[in-house]
């Protein structure tokens, strides 16, 4: 065999020896009849990947926080996946809070996303209520005392851009950890060597659950500006680069954003992570090329409305 043919055996066995990775897809409730339609077909053909879990947002970018608690059930009962509901507190009393907890519970969603939230548009600074939980770390808690949940976190690798200090930020992941979360999912970031040099300081300071990266696959460009502007994640000048003057409908876009992606994730791997999470946007296409692309052979199927 020539050197070049042996190298790319090697690098696809690679690839088959992906397979084993646990990825999870985050979702966010519909916002709109017409985007509900389109939900559920792009919904089947991820969950046709089968999915580690499903995690649904709540109130997020100003979807309607009543849409995750139905929507965790239905999509439970649809396709028999697990289900993880986000759950926030900013803005709530805790016996609200607490109640809502109890009723995913009744309702056999044991896993949640246990996240602080964001004031509503306007408000400025975070206040938190006298009533309330003020953080994170105190609604895990709190959410230990309603029930065995199992409870994700969200984590920061290029820092919460409330935090005092990236220190701050990484003794609060341990804070949420010791109060009994058993996952800490990445926030997206492009730079890959933060989500090393990342997952390496909460190791140094004790963080012993999981920590699992973020993807975004890149749908739209500037929408991904947007968001990461009111976020706090960087924009890499080789992505802007990469992406400057393609439109977003282009099919070259999307090419360029299943490179992106993958590239990342290949890199993850190799470094020793095993599970990922990917914002899915509601789509499935950018995550089932991706997943290809990592050597899992999901089911591809064309769309049902292929002009969507
Ligand atoms: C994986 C993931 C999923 C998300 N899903 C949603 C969602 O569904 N809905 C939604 O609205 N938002 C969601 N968000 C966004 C999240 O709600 C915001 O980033 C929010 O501003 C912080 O939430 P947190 O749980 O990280 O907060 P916390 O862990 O409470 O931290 C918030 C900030 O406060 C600081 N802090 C913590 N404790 C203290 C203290 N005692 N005193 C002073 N400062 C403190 C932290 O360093 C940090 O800067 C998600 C984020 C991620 C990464």
């Amino acid at each position: 065999m020539d050197p070049r043919t042996a190298l790319r055996e090697a690098e696809m066995s690679s690839a088959r020896a992906l397979p084993e990775l646990a990825v999870s897809i985050e979702l966010f409730p519909p916002r709109s009849a017409e985007a509900e339609a389109r939900f559920w077909p792009e919904m089947a053909r991820l969950a046709a990947a089968e999915p580690a879990f499903f995690s649904i947002t709540c109130g997020a970018g100003g979807t309607a926080r009543e849409g995750t608690f139905p929507l965790a059930l239905a999509l439970k009962a649809r396709f028999g996946r697990p289900v993880a509901a986000h759950l926030t507190c900013a803005g709530h009393s805790r016996a609200e809070v607490d109640a809502l907890a109890e009723a995913y519970w009744q309702a056999g969603i044991r896993h949640l996303v246990a996240l602080r939230g964001d004031p509503p548009k306007g408000e400025g600074r975070y206040r938190p209520r006298p009533d309330g939980y003020a953080y994170a770390a105190e609604l895990v808690a709190g959410l230990r005392r309603v029930a065995d949940f199992e409870i994700s976190v969200a984590g920061y690798p290029e820092t919460h851009p409330e935090a005092p200090s990236p220190a701050f930020d990484l003794e609060n992941v341990k804070r949420k950890v010791d109060a009994g979360a058993v996952r800490v999912l990445g926030q997206y970031c492009f730079d890959t060597e933060a989500i090393l040099r990342y997952r390496d300081a909460l190791w140094r300071i004790g963080v012993r659950v999981p920590f699992v990266p973020g993807i975004m696959p890149i749908r739209s460009f500037p929408q991904i500006r947007r968001f990461s502007a009111a976020c706090g994640a960087g924009i890499p000048a080789w992505l802007a680069e990469l992406f400057r003057d393609v439109p977003p409908k282009a099919p070259e876009h999307a090419m360029i954003a299943a490179w992106v992606a993958a590239e990342q994730c290949r890199r993850l791997v190799a470094e020793g992570f095993r599970a990922l999470h990917i914002y899915a946007l509601n789509r499935a296409d950018l995550t089932l090329a991706l997943l290809r692309l990592l050597g899992r052979p999901v089911p591809v199927a064309a769309p049902v409305d292929a002009s969507n």
